[in-house]
């Protein structure tokens, strides 16, 4: 009800977190909130680069059928980079027969939340993003010159106010468009890597819009740098010897009553986070494909940048994978730190709360928690490449009982054809390095 709004984006989250749709004439609105627009199903499982999965039977078999697309119900809020007012609406997909298509992330997300409700918990959930504001105008990322002083960044450190206030064009336009997108944004800080940021969300008692408020925010902040004459990046490690950006999820747990069963009044945590912290422990191996899902992701989880290497627990200790923050026992909440900023928020969501539940179902108990430096302590590793986190999700036992095997089929074979044309790329670094030398 907008109407200066001339244009909507039918968009539709695939595996790979990217959002993918349709331009549609505001005139048919109503057919984009009736879940009447209907777009291939084989979009949701499309490589990095929009290609379709060989052997991808949606593809094939199916004479590549579409599916309808059910709209998620949030407010279509304006998009404030076009040339002219359009905005966004978020859908999901359904098949032809009116089944949900399980093939698709945020329908995964919203079978673990499910399997929560019917034991009377309702997730509580934050996400922490992390990006860079890069110069636009190279293909390889440089650090952004300062609005202010004119000259580039160089230096790295964190929380440095005068980085946030150079950037305080661009932040208020991140902000408002925030806002008006209803994405809970709270505060923001200088990261540390030159022209590196991070916006925390605010906790929401809905996984699912957590999940949407994220996609959507990573395609606001790019919107809004491209505005500036920036460009900004969510890759998990755009600088080699810069820190990475990671997307790290705080959660709790709230009983029918609203309250937070982490919370035992104490500073150490209920039975049943501890449950949690077993689960997330003992399924992350496998689900590090998810938190970790392309190449350069394995270039940031590595030790000594604040990203974890290694599968531990800790209270108030940033060296492990998941962190107890301290505060008081009503905020009583796990830090889960592995995926980066690259992951899909919908299976990030997904992973996290589905292994966590599985070590509440079956009431499995952690490994002491850990203290001091985790880098420096001989811990069982996160797989160390991408190749063994994929291996390691097919062959997982407690991803199929997160997964519904049509997404998990979908996702290796789009992992393993991204895989492929990796493999076969030569880089520029080992010309470099061996052309002439060996
Ligand atoms: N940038 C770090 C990462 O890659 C996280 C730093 C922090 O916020 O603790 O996950
Ligand atoms: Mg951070
Ligand atoms: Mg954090």
């Amino acid at each position: 009800d907008r109407p200066e709004v001339e244009t909507i984006f039918a968009c539709i989250c695939d595996l790979n977190g990217v959002m993918r749709g349709k331009r549609v004439p505001i005139e048919h609105l109503d057919k984009i909130t009736s879940g009447a627009l209907r777009m291939p199903l084989s979009l949701l499982s499309m490589d990095i680069w929009g290609e379709d999965i060989e052997g991808n039977d949606l593809v094939f078999d199916t004479g590549d059928a579409d599916g309808l697309c059910d709209f998620t119900g949030r407010p279509i809020s304006l998009v404030d980079w076009t040339s002219r007012p359009a905005a966004f609406a978020q859908l999901w997909m359904r098949q032809e027969d009116g089944r949900p298509f399980l093939g698709d992330p945020r329908r995964a997300l919203a079978a673990v939340v499910e399997r929560f409700r019917k034991l009377g918990l309702t997730p509580v959930v934050a996400t922490e993003l992390e990006f860079y504001v890069v110069d636009p105008s190279n293909a390889v990322p440089k650090p952004p010159c300062s609005p202010v002083t004119g000259k580039r960044l160089d230096s790295d450190g964190a929380l440095s106010l005068d980085e946030l206030q150079h950037f305080d064009a661009f932040l208020n336009d991140v902000y408002d468009a925030c806002a008006g997108h209803a994405i809970p944004a709270d505060s923001a800080i200088s990261e540390n890597g030159a022209g590196q940021f991070e916006i925390n969300m605010l906790h929401v008692a809905d996984p699912l819009k957590a999940a949407d408020d994220a996609v959507l925010f990573k395609r606001v902040v790019r919107g809004i740098a491209r505005k500036h004459g920036f460009a900004a990046t969510f890759m998990a490690k755009p600088y080699g010897d810069r820190a990475g950006s990671g997307m790290h999820v705080h959660f709790s747990l709230n009983d029918a009553q609203g309250r937070n069963v982490f919370d035992n009044g104490a500073e150490d945590g209920s039975a049943i986070m501890r449950h949690a912290v077993a689960g997330l422990l003992r399924t992350m191996q496998e689900n590090t494909l998810v938190f970790a899902p392309h190449e350069n992701s394995f270039r940031r989880l590595l030790p000594g940048a604040h990203a974890p290497s290694s599968m531990a627990w800790g209270y108030e200790n940033r060296t492990v994978a998941l962190r107890i923050p301290g505060g008081s026992p009503k905020s009583r909440r796990i830090e889960h730190r592995v995926a980066g900023a690259d992951a899909n928020p919908y299976l990030v969501l997904a992973s996290i709360l589905g292994g966590a539940l599985l070590g509440i179902e079956d009431e499995w108990e952690p490994p002491p928690a850990i203290t001091g430096d985790a880098y420096a302590q001989d811990l069982e590793t996160l797989p160390p490449d991408w190749a063994s986190a994929i291996e390691a999700f097919v062959r997982g036992q407690h991803v199929q009982q997160i997964y519904a095997r049509r997404l998990q089929r979908m996702f290796v074979q789009c992992k393993l054809q991204e895989l492929r044309r990796f493999t076969r790329h030569v880089t520029e670094f080992e010309y470099h390095s061996y052309l002439e030398a060996v």
